[in-house]
């Protein structure tokens, strides 16, 4: 899974080096270039690339919301399929890991991979309605 980057750390009204931008996220010069490349605009046409803080601010938000895929109702998220996925009939359960959090799980609709959705004991009737199956409770 690809990282993501603390857009709060950027300063919109200073301008940034590509080594700059390195520096803050510690991350490869070469990796800011590929930034470039892939739509980040830099201030002007020089040699030396310098990003307008706005702009790496702009581009970084809007590459990190559309890798975001949130889980429609009745969806977990499938590490096999790489997308939240229904679940198959029948096979959700919910397994208590202590007296905090609860553990609910069930198999994808499409490759039957084992899902997994952590959520807080509170939302027990919640998480059970959402996924609209009896919940067999298991130790
Ligand atoms: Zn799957």
């Amino acid at each position: 899974m690809q990282r993501s980057y603390d857009t709060r750390l950027i300063r919109a009204k200073r301008s940034y080096t590509v080594k700059a931008i390195a520096k803050l996220y510690s991350v490869d010069p070469n990796t800011v270039r590929k930034w470039v490349k892939d739509g980040l605009k830099p201030i002007d046409q020089s040699r030396i690339i310098v990003i307008h803080g706005s702009d790496l601010k702009a581009f970084l938000d809007k590459r990190q919301a559309k890798r975001k895929q949130p889980c429609k109702d009745g969806e977990m998220y499938c590490s096999k399929c790489r997308k939240p996925k229904r679940l198959l009939l029948g096979s959700f359960h919910i397994l208590p890991t202590n007296t905090v959090n609860l553990m609910g799980k069930g198999e994808c609709r499409i490759c039957k991979t084992q899902m997994t959705r952590i959520d807080v004991m509170t939302n027990l009737q919640k998480v059970t309605a959402l996924f609209n199956y009896a919940s067999s409770t298991k130790t």
